[in-house]
C-alpha cells in the first residue's frame, strides 16, 4: 500500500525548523504583543529587501491584499479591471466587491497565464487595471503587459498569490521579483502557499511611496494618524504570530522553491513524451516555483484518472474545475458556452499533481507509475 502521500508536505517542512519556530513564537506570548508586535514590521521589512522593493504592507490574507490594493488606487465603480478568467475566485471576487466590472481575458493553453495579444482589444475608456494572476507559480508576460499598460495609462496590480520568489525575466537581460514589477502586488501566506503561514496572512508590495501610504490607510480604517479617518478603508492586519513564523520560513524560501523545481524537472523528466499527458510549459519570460505541478490529461479522461489515483491514495486537485463566467456569481448574459474556449478546456483537462518542498523520488515514482497506468 502506498504510503501516505499528500498534495503538500506541511508537517515534515515544520519539522525541521519546530526549534526555530517554537522560539519565534514564544517570544510573541511573552511579549503579549499580538497585534502590530515588532515582528510585523520586521518580516515586512525582511521581505522588502528579499524581493528587492521599497515597500511590503502585510495584511490579513491574499484576497484583502487584492481588495486594498484597488482600494489604494481610487478605483471607482463601473471601472474596469482586465483579469484573466482562468483563476482562483478570489482575483474577480475582489473586483466585483468593489463594484467594478471584471473585464475576462482567456488564457494561453500552455503557460496557463493571461493571454496578452487579447488584452488590447478589451481596452475602452473606463479601463482602470489589468490584474494578471501569476497562476501554479510561473509569471505571466510582465514585459508585455506593462508595455500594453503604460502605452494605455493603465495600472497594473499583480496577483502574487502563488508565485512569491519567482523572478520576471526581460529582453534587455534583467530580472524581477514577482509581485515588484506591476504599480502593486499582492501575495497571501495560506499555510499551502510557497511562503505560508500557520493561519491566514497576506500583503501587499510597491515600490510606489504614495500608493504605500493609500494602502497603509486602506489596511487600516483609512487612518491617516490615530482617529482621523481620510477614506473609508478596512481592518486587515497580520497577526504578531504569523509574522513570527514568517520570518523563520522566510531564509528558507529558496530552499523551498529549489526544492519544488527538483521535483517538477524529475516530473517533466518522467512524463514528457507520454500519449495523453502534457506537461507545464516553461516560459521564456518566467521562473517556475512551482506552487502548483499542474499538467493536461488531452484524451478527454481527466476524472476517471483522477478517480483511478484516488482509489490508490494519490491525491490530485482540480486548479480550477468551473471556469469563472460560468460561476452563479460572475454570470454574465454574453458569456456563453464557448466564450473562453482555452479556459473551458483547461477545466476539462488539468490536473495539478503533489509538489511540495518535501518531496521525493520514491514518492514521485509511485505518483508516476500509478499516472502512467491510469492514462494509457
Ligand atoms: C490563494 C490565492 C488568493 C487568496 O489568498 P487568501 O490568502 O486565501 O485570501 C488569491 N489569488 C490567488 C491566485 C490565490 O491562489
Amino acid at each position: 500500500m502506498a504510503k501516505h502521500i499528500q498534495m503538500v508536505d506541511l508537517q515534515t517542512q515544520y519539522a525541521h525548523i519546530k526549534e526555530e519556530i517554537h522560539t519565534a513564537i514564544q517570544q510573541v506570548l511573552n511579549s503579549a504583543h499580538f497585534i502590530n508586535g515588532p515582528e510585523v514590521k520586521q518580516f515586512a521589512a525582511e521581505l522588502a529587501d528579499y524581493l528587492g522593493c521599497k515597500h511590503v504592507i502585510p495584511c490579513a490574507n491574499g484576497t484583502d491584499a487584492l481588495q486594498i490594493g484597488m482600494m489604494a488606487l481610487d478605483l471607482q465603480a463601473g471601472d474596469e479591471v482586465i483579469v484573466p478568467v482562468h483563476t482562483y475566485v478570489a482575483t474577480a471576487e475582489a473586483i466585483a466587491l468593489l463594484k467594478l466590472t471584471p473585464v475576462f481575458v482567456d488564457v494561453d493553453p500552455d503557460d496557463f497565464t493571461i493571454d496578452v495579444n487579447q488584452i488590447e482589444a478589451l481596452i475602452t475608456p473606463k479601463t482602470k487595471l489589468i490584474v494578471p494572476v501569476h497562476l501554479y507559480g510561473q509569471c505571466a508576460n510582465m514585459e508585455a503587459i506593462m508595455q500594453i499598460a503604460e502605452k494605455h495609462g493603465l495600472f497594473v496590480m499583480e496577483d502574487t498569490a502563488q508565485a512569491i520568489g519567482a523572478d520576471c525575466f526581460f529582453a534587455d537581460g534583467s530580472t524581477q521579483k514577482a509581485g515588484t514589477v506591476g504599480h502593486i502586488g499582492t501575495t497571501s501566506f495560506f499555510p499551502s502557499k510557497n511562503l505560508g503561514c500557520f493561519g491566514d496572512g497576506g500583503a501587499l508590495i510597491t515600490n510606489d511611496d504614495e500608493l504605500a501610504k493609500k494602502i497603509y490607510m486602506m489596511a487600516n480604517h483609512g487612518q491617516s494618524v490615530k482617529y482621523k479617518h481620510d477614506s473609508i478603508g478596512c481592518n486587515s492586519r497580520l497577526d504578531t504570530i504569523q509574522a513570527a513564523v514568517l520570518r523563520v520560513k522566510l531564509p528558507h524560501l529558496d530552499t523551498y522553491n529549489a526544492a519544488r523545481n527538483t521535483a517538477a524537472d524529475y516530473y517533466d523528466a518522467k512524463l514528457s513524451g507520454i500519449d495523453g499527458i502534457q506537461i507545464p510549459k516553461r516560459t521564456s519570460w518566467s521562473n517556475h516555483v512551482f506552487h502548483q505541478y499542474t499538467i493536461r490529461l488531452t484524451k478527454g479522461n481527466r476524472n476517471e484518472v483522477q478517480k483511478i489515483l484516488a482509489e490508490q491514495g494519490i491525491p490530485s486537485m482540480i486548479y480550477y474545475p468551473i471556469p469563472l463566467h460560468f460561476q452563479e456569481a460572475y454570470r454574465m448574459e454574453r458569456f456563453g458556452k464557448g466564450s473562453f474556449p482555452v479556459t473551458e478546456m483547461l477545466s476539462e483537462q488539468v490536473l495539478s499533481l503533489p509538489i511540495h518542498s518535501e518531496m521525493n523520488t520514491e514518492i514521485q515514482n509511485e505518483i508516476i507509475h500509478a499516472l502512467i497506468k491510469s492514462t494509457q
